[in-house]
């Protein structure tokens, strides 16, 4: 059964309202150190102070997850009534939380406006598996490109999301799976090192850059929030579980192993020009020549760091023994794996998935060649969180819609 809450109801007002005001202060997260110390500065903590100050909140924010500074003991009170006058902790709001059958979550999360904008809303993917968990992240509000067996790319770019909004979603992810320490572990003094949560407990253990948006559009921000991410004295996510998909900005792609230096994953879908410029428009501008190029050239590239090439399974548009073949050859000398997603149906699509049959013939012929060729298992289909699902407020589901869809499922359109 799919359960879904309706968070918006009666007693949010009072959260609603706090959120508000909150969105009238700076946010204190996604804010790297330097940035923290000059903050701290115009709050009125003395230079001399604001290292240490920085260490501490950085560890009460990122370590243990806390969202309110009266949670921050070695603190004290005056101080924290100062941060609190001038910062936010505050983490977006909960609009709806629905749970797959198979216990993929996926929430709707709420941003406040910036500027004269108006709030947004987007759209986050919890994936649990046997001895991992993966969250899946958006980086924009809709999305500029008009990949054509996209639902995201129905939806027009409402903006980018701030550094803050994309670490809010990994954390706010983390309250509701209850991952961050409880408030009575032991403080940071009484230990060595700051990481409490060790990495084999935790519930999201890998992030991916796979939700709303085109992630090397918004580069900043999703460098800033991923060097957070990952930083070691905080939320402390290895680099190499976090994967960052992109449907081929060349020019930002030597950059984002050199400067971020996460797992890269391409979204291919095509191995000729003519029906990529069809499948993923932004093929006209940085065909496969020179992607492949760029590639070729990641930083860091090694059999151990493979690149990840994402090939969606279209029925009878890019799913023929030729097309793998064709694949195969495409990716001479590049360490990949490719990742075959069966296509996910959504309302108002002409596309099909490929035949099961179809897909593992066409696994075979990239494994024989000596690529791992994993069939991504569509997770979260009935509440439309699998790849390529998502697509927020403005345009959320209708009813009809959603009823649509679910006679998509049940006739077995597009099913693998
Ligand atoms: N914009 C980035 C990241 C988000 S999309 C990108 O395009 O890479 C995440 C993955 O889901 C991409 O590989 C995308 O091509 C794929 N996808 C999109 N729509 C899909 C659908 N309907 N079914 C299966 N995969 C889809
Ligand atoms: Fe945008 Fe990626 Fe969807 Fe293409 S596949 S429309 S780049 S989100």
């Amino acid at each position: 059964m799919t359960l879904s809450l309706d968070l918006t109801q009666p007693d949010t007002r009072a959260a609603l309202a706090a959120g508000a005001r909150a969105a009238e202060k700076p946010s204190l997260i996604g804010m790297d150190r330097q940035e923290m110390a000059e903050a701290l500065g115009l709050a009125g903590v003395p230079e001399r102070q604001r290292r240490m100050r920085v260490q501490q909140l950085w560890h009460w924010l990122y370590v243990r997850g806390v969202s309110d500074f009266s949670q921050m003991r070695n603190i004290s009170k005056e101080l924290r009534a100062a941060l609190d006058r001038h910062f936010t902790i505050a983490r977006p709001q909960v609009v709806e939380e629905q749970i797959s059958q198979d216990g993929t979550r996926k929430w709707l999360f709420r941003f406040p406006a910036r500027g004269a904008g108006r709030p947004v809303e987007i759209e986050t993917v919890y994936i649990p598996e046997e001895g991992r968990g993966t969250l899946c992240i958006s980086s924009q509000v809709g999305c500029t490109l008009t990949c054509s067996f996209c639902h995201t790319g129905t939806q027009k770019l409402v903006r980018n999301l701030t550094a803050e909004e994309i670490l809010a979603q990994l954390m706010t992810a983390r309250d509701r799976l209850g991952d961050f320490p409880d408030a009575d572990t032991p403080d940071l003094s009484s230990r060595n090192g700051s990481v409490i949560v060790p990495a084999e407990g935790r519930k999201v253990s890998n992030i991916v850059m796979m939700g709303m948006g085109e992630p090397l559009y918004n580069f900043d921000n999703v460098k800033k929030a991923l060097l957070i991410a990952s930083d070691g004295d905080g939320l402390s996510l290895s680099k190499r579980r976090i994967t960052l998909s992109t449907s081929g900005v060349v020019p930002e792609i030597f950059r984002t192993g050199e400067e971020i230096g996460v797992m890269l994953a391409i979204s291919l879908h095509a191995v000729r020009d003519d029906l990529r410029d069809m499948l993923v428009p932004i093929n006209k501008k940085y065909p496969l020549a020179a992607l492949m190029d760029a590639c070729r050239r990641y930083p860091g590239l090694s059999n151990a760091r493979r690149i990840t090439f994402e090939y969606v399974m279209l029925k009878d548009v890019n799913d023929s023994l030729d097309d793998a073949k064709e694949l195969v050859r495409l990716l001479k000398g590049i360490p990949a794996k490719i990742n075959l997603i069966p296509f996910n149906p959504w309302p108002g699509t002409n596309y099909q998935c490929s035949d099961w049959e179809t897909i593992e013939r066409f696994a075979d012929t990239i494994n024989n060649a000596g690529y791992a060729s994993p069939i991504r298992t569509p997770r979260g289909r009935d509440i439309l969180a699998a790849c390529g699902q998502l697509k927020s407020e403005s345009e959320r589901m209708r009813k009809a819609d959603r009823l649509a869809l679910e006679a998509m499922m049940i006739a077995g359109h597009g099913e693998a």
